[in-house]
């Protein structure tokens, strides 16, 4: 690419990345209560919206990532989200992030830091610390209860997988 192509370039990705992050910052001011918004783009089109339902629907994990993932995800009649841009008003909460990476979007961007977001009281750092505390040291208690059940569920998985899917690869 010539440098002026590269300067024209740089200039439209950054023009279509203001859009969109406004697109996002304008669903978290139509936020039910919760002041966070966020879009999927495919292909230069936005595929979904979303903004924060957590108090409105009485549901803590309805963030405005997790609401854009899932119209996202039932607009195009697939669980991958693969190919497509998250814009979101807010750093994503480690269960967004996580959410991200399970519908497989590519490029996340935001508008505020997390650190920025305290100020109105949505603050994520004592999970963000728990992560990377041991399991027994963290606030919420978990214990290993082994059954052997388990292993004939995930033998039944295996095989059903081998037929629907033909994953031989990924097994
Ligand atoms: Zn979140």
């Amino acid at each position: 690419m010539g440098e002026f192509n590269k300067e024209y370039y740089n200039l439209l990705n950054f023009k279509l990345n203001k859009y969109y992050i406004d697109k996002a910052i304008e669903q978290s001011n139509n936020s039910d209560r919760g002041s966070f918004g966020a879009i999927i783009v495919k292909d230069n089109k936005i595929i979904s919206k979303g903004n924060n339902k957590v108090t409105s629907s009485n549901y803590p994990i309805a963030h405005a990532e997790i609401v854009a993932i899932r119209n996202a995800c039932e607009k195009i009649g697939n669980y991958s989200l693969e190919g497509c841009t998250l814009y979101t008003s807010c750093e994503p909460c480690q269960m967004c992030l996580s959410a991200i990476y399970w519908s497989r979007i590519n490029i996340v961007y935001y508008a505020k830091a997390r650190e920025e977001a305290s100020f109105i009281d949505f603050d994520d750092k004592e999970i963000y610390e728990e992560l990377f505390k041991k399991k027994d040291d963290r606030k919420i208690k978990m214990y290993h209860l082994y059954n052997n059940s388990i292993i004939d569920t995930f033998v039944r998985w295996k095989n059903i997988k081998l037929v629907k899917y033909h994953s031989f690869d990924i097994i």
